[in-house]
């Protein structure tokens, strides 16, 4: 096969995972990345010993993880080394007194704490469980791992009566609902779109399929951390022969009579037959693309138009002391869960937060010094777009404090803002500013049902040869695994192209 040129822009996971597998297929590819490491939002911070995950740490789909190597011909266990957890969490109610629950990855466990609550409980959940996997088994052979390249690839009979097999027209939170009469126990097995920045009261019924992935395929964890993932994905690139420029900013993708010819990075014009674009998709449109027959429908008004996901806010400490009964993840969810979901995505301040505590130290003790943990404190916020405050130092102390107050209600952890020995953050603004988020939105555009499937920026553009998509705002979404299907599609989508053109 002729050794063609392909740029990537960006080495995040879409990136990588696209780069990786036209790399292996013969192609020759170049990644520009603005940062310093690979991995976008799968960054890593390090400090005074201390190694923190800036934003993905739970690994659902481990299959789709180590595909990644397999393809290569690699041993996945040779490059990310992972352990399920058992708990896969913790879960509390922030009420007073505080309601706990284990969410054990071991079905026999679950279903005992799910009997306590009686009979209606458990056989609702199992119900929702052959429910949501049957609708599950739909959407993976037919929606989720496949491109929509023109009408005809939806609107035809047999896909219409597929996509009616998916039921999306309810909501996460009002399927639950249907099924588990128990409050708390809907909220444990519906809170998780948040994991993809898209509150349950809004977000499709479909995406119940999260913690049924969770249940019936486990949570893992890769030593080192989630970045270990981008690390060795960016290491097995290079093995194969793959080039990564970090510190290379692209600023525009260049383009000239219906075809991509190229990017401009670091002042310089660097050609090329083929452009994949992993950079933020309504970043891309707004900043990196100057022609509007290019943009086609995503013309500015249109990019602000669209909705956004949640964002986040971080706190990153290093806690000098053990906690031995601390499971790896914890959630606090606020005890007027309404009223928080309605606040993040009506942009007002948040009274009573939800919070995710992520303790990787725990599964992995080299990641703090002896003696000592790595917390990682997200609460989830408004996008910049919506939100109606700054991100001033008032904002933050007012959440580090409400962080502190939750957190120290764990048992265990009562004293936990005397023993923070180091801090680090990041906002929503920093998400925008060190990786392009447009918004700061850190699942990019929100998977309502009419931003998703066919309707979601896909990864070829029809409008310009050569040029494609990938990452959370394309095709099938965020997430890690979902992200890494999103690249399979993409240089799959690619490859069609040069078949097609007859080069291959
Ligand atoms: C706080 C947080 C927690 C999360 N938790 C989880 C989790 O637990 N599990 C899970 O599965 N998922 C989680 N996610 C989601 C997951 O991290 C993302 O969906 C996924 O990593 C996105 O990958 P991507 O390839 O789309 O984009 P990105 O990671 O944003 O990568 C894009 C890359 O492009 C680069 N770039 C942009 N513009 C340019 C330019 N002009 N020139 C050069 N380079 C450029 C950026 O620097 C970046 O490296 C989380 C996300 C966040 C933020």
């Amino acid at each position: 096969m002729m050794n063609k040129k392909v740029i990537v822009i960006g080495a995040g996971i879409g990136g990588l995972s696209a780069a990786i597998r036209l790399q292996n297929a013969g192609y020759q590819v170049e990644i520009y990345e603005q940062g310093n490491q690979p991995g976008g939002k799968m960054h890593q911070l390090k400090a005074d010993g201390y190694t923190f995950d800036v934003g993905p740490t739970l690994v659902m789909m481990p299959s789709v993880y180590r595909e990644v190597f397999e393809l290569a011909g690699r041993n996945p266990d040779d490059y990310i080394p992972m352990i399920k957890l058992d708990p896969m969490y913790e879960v509390y109610f922030k009420g007073d007194p505080m309601r706990h629950y284990r969410i054990s990855s071991d079905l026999v466990d679950l279903m005992k704490m799910i009997e306590a609550k009686g009979s209606k409980n458990s056989s609702g959940f199992l119900n929702y469980l052959k429910s949501i996997y049957e609708r599950y088994q739909v959407a993976l052979k037919y929606f989720i791992t496949r491109p929509f390249r023109c009408p005809s690839d939806i609107y035809n009979p047999f896909m219409l009566y597929q996509a009616m097999k998916l039921k999306t027209f309810s909501s996460a939170e009002k399927m639950m609902a249907s099924f588990i009469p128990d409050e708390d126990i809907q909220r444990l097995f519906s809170f998780q779109t948040l994991y993809i920045g898209v509150s349950p009261q809004k977000g499709p019924s479909l995406y119940n399929i999260i913690p049924m992935i969770e249940l019936l395929y486990g949570t893992w964890f890769i030593k080192g951390g989630m970045h270990t993932m981008a690390e060795q994905m960016a290491k097995l690139f290079q093995e194969l022969g793959g080039t990564i420029r970090y510190r290379t900013r692209v600023e525009k993708i260049r383009t000239a009579g219906g075809k991509v010819i190229g990017i401009t990075a670091a002042g310089q014009a660097i050609d090329a037959p083929y452009v994949i674009c992993n950079a933020d998709f309504p970043y891309a449109m707004r900043y990196l693309i100057d022609d509007n027959a290019v943009r086609g429908k995503y013309r500015s008004e249109k990019i602000d138009r669209m909705d956004y996901s949640c964002s986040c806010l971080l706190f990153y400490w290093g806690v000098g002391g053990k906690f031995p009964k601390l499971a790896t993840h914890t959630f606090l969810i606020s005890e007027d869960l309404d009223d928080n979901l309605k606040s993040i995505f009506d942009g007002r301040k948040l009274g009573d937060p939800s919070i995710y505590l992520h303790v990787p130290s725990q599964s992995d003790p080299a990641m703090a010094p002896e003696g000592k943990s790595s917390f990682y404190v997200l609460i989830p916020v408004s996008e910049l777009g919506t939100a109606a405050y700054e991100w001033n130092e008032e904002t933050i102390d007012e959440y580090r404090e409400k962080a502190y107050a939750a957190i120290s209600r764990i048992p265990g952890l009562e004293d936990v803002r005397n023993l923070v020995e180091v801090e680090r953050i990041f906002t929503p603004e920093n998400f925008e500013a060190e990786f392009s988020a447009y918004r700061g939105a850190t699942f990019g555009l929100q998977p309502t049902l009419r931003q998703s499937n066919h309707w979601r920026p896909q990864s070829k553009c029809m409008q310009c040869e050569g040029l494609y998509f990938t990452g959370s705002s394309t095709h099938p979404g965020a997430g890690v695994p979902i992200v890494i299907e999103g690249g399979r599609i993409c240089a799959e989508e690619l490859r069609r192209d040069e078949k097609t053109d007859g080069f291959a």
